[in-house]
């Protein structure tokens, strides 16, 4: 890997590559003459690019000797001030640091297009944008910001692999048109983002680290730390300290499997908390104008991060069900209770109520398994896309309601009557289970309450617009009135 990347992205001339490998080497008359300040990797993919798109296309470089064999034979590779001067719109294809070593070139780019390509090292939040420090440098050339989100490589092997879009934005309307045609030529789709400063954004775009993912990732870890170290403590540590007994090899698998549909479960509960918040508190202003506080919104709009995370627990809970009778450990255990059974002259085994349990116990979970793939699979936004908004809400709203209720069966079936066996209040610690199932347990109550008809109704009203402290007269449509349903499907 590290070979690949220092080999040059594109090889030239001094490689011997003929332009004739170049998919479409003749520049089209009346296409502008496209400049491209810098030599590195970046300017390189580029200028094939746009050779291969029929531009003409001059580099300019401090050193052109030095970098003339690494570029196609159909661009030329000049001085900057040679660039800028038979250029109709130039790339800044240098970092930012040195933008303030082209201004001797004001003269030739005045009046002239400058596409920043630029990205900064760190996440800029307070401005300015290295495109508006570029325009603040040549006041009189029009600057648009763009491509900085194609990386070289992306631009080397064309718009066939990876993103296609590129967002642009510049004060000025016709220098980001011209920049669009281009883009959209080169096979890309350009993405209006508006004036200058929207530059900023631009720039930050390739910087962020999943942002969204950051509080449920951290909700899950903490989640699964907390069940396994409570897991361990009633499963391993307390047999150990009271008994002697060693049960170290339920670590890795046994404590584990216990703890992941734990997590998978609250998590799954964490995606219809908000939603239940934000319905009760708007029963509770009765407005649907006031501003939900700000952690609430941020919870709000990360419940599909939620619902990944708790489908990927479930998911692995499912895998490693399935590898429980593979162990070693589970083999001896079955030789040894059917050894004991042979001790103990008993003739069957079979216990009714049991049998019942687990069944029932494996039905609920497969089908909450099965919902959950369902709802993971409608958040993708390609499929997304291909549902209305009444569609959507069906299935991550009610549909995910009744996996909330399938998975929440599937512990109850699991726990069955442990909560009222002392036996199983290790170190005084109630059952995994139990604690598992308050949130879900909430939730699902909290979902009950709004069905209430009245509730329903008084909720229907506010969102649709009515307000308590204004004492307006409001009704709503008959049909819509009486069916509380659909009312509170978005919570
Ligand atoms: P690079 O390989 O280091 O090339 C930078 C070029 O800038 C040099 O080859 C040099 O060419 C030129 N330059 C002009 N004045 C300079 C000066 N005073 N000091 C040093 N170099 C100077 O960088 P790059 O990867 O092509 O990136 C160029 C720009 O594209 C950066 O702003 C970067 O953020 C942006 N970008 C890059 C990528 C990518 O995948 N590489 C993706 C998106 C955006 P001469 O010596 O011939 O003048």
């Amino acid at each position: 890997m590290p070979d690949d990347m220092s080999r040059p992205l594109i090889r030239g001339r001094c490689e011997g590559r003929s332009s004739t490998h170049l998919e479409a080497a003749m520049s089209e008359p009346g296409a502008p003459v496209i400049g491209i300040l810098g030599t590195g990797d970046f300017s390189r993919s580029l200028a094939r690019r746009l050779v291969t798109s029929g531009y003409q296309v001059v580099v300019g470089s401090r050193v052109p000797k030095r970098s003339q064999g690494l570029f196609p034979e159909e661009a030329e590779v000049t001085s900057q001030m040679e660039a800028a001067s038979q250029a109709d719109l130039v790339f800044v294809a240098v970092f930012p640091e040195h933008h303030s070593t082209l201004v001797e070139l004001k003269p030739a780019l005045a009046g002239k297009t400058l596409v920043d390509v630029s990205n900064g090292l760190r996440i800029n939040q307070e401005g300015p944008s290295n495109a508006e420090q570029l325009a603040d440098l040549f006041p009189e050339s029009s600057v648009v910001k763009g491509f900085n989100t194609i990386s070289a490589w992306m631009l080397q092997v064309g718009p066939r692999d990876g993103s296609r879009q590129v967002f642009l934005c510049s004060d000025s309307q016709q220098a980001k048109s011209l920049v669009m045609q281009v883009c959209r030529r080169m096979g890309f789709i350009p993405v209006d983002m508006g004036l200058l400063s929207s530059s900023l954004e631009i720039e930050n775009l390739p910087l962020y680290l999943f942002p969204s993912w950051h509080l449920p990732v951290l909700c899950t870890v903490f989640l699964f730390f907390f069940f396994y170290l409570y897991n361990f403590t009633r499963d391993v540590l307390q047999p150990y300290i009271t008994a002697g007994k060693s049960a170290f090899y339920k670590m890795p698998i046994e404590i584990v499997n216990v703890t992941l549909p734990s997590v998978a479960l609250v998590m799954l509960a964490l995606v219809y908390l908000p939603g239940l918040f934000a319905a009760f508190l708007q029963l509770w202003w009765g407005t649907k104008y006031n501003r939900f506080p700000n952690w609430l919104d941020r919870w709000l709009t990360r419940r599909k991060q939620f619902g990944l995370c708790s489908f990927l627990c479930a998911v692995l809970h499912a895998i490693y069900s399935l590898c429980l009778p593979m162990r070693k450990s589970a083999r001896f255990k079955l030789l040894d209770a059917a050894v004991k059974q042979v001790k103990d002259g008993l003739e069957n085994s079979w216990v009714d109520t049991e049998v019942w349990r687990m069944e029932l116990y494996l039905s609920v979970g497969i089908m909450a398994l099965g919902l959950l793939s369902l709802l993971a699979v409608t958040s993708l936004p390609s499929v997304a896309g291909t549902v209305n908004w009444r569609e959507f809400s069906f299935i991550q709203s009610t549909l995910g309601y009744c996996a909330l209720s399938m998975a929440t069966l599937h512990a109850v079936f699991y726990g069955w009557n442990r909560a009222f066996v002392p036996d199983h209040y290790r170190f005084y610690l109630p059952p995994t289970f139990l604690l598992v199932l308050i949130l879900p347990l909430t939730v699902l109550l909290g979902r009950l309450a709004l069905f209430v008809p009245c509730v329903a109704w008084q909720l229907r009203r506010i969102r649709r617009g009515w307000e308590k402290s204004k004492h307006i007269r409001f009704a709503l449509p008959d049909d819509e009135y009486h069916n509380g349903l659909e009312d509170v499907s978005n919570v």
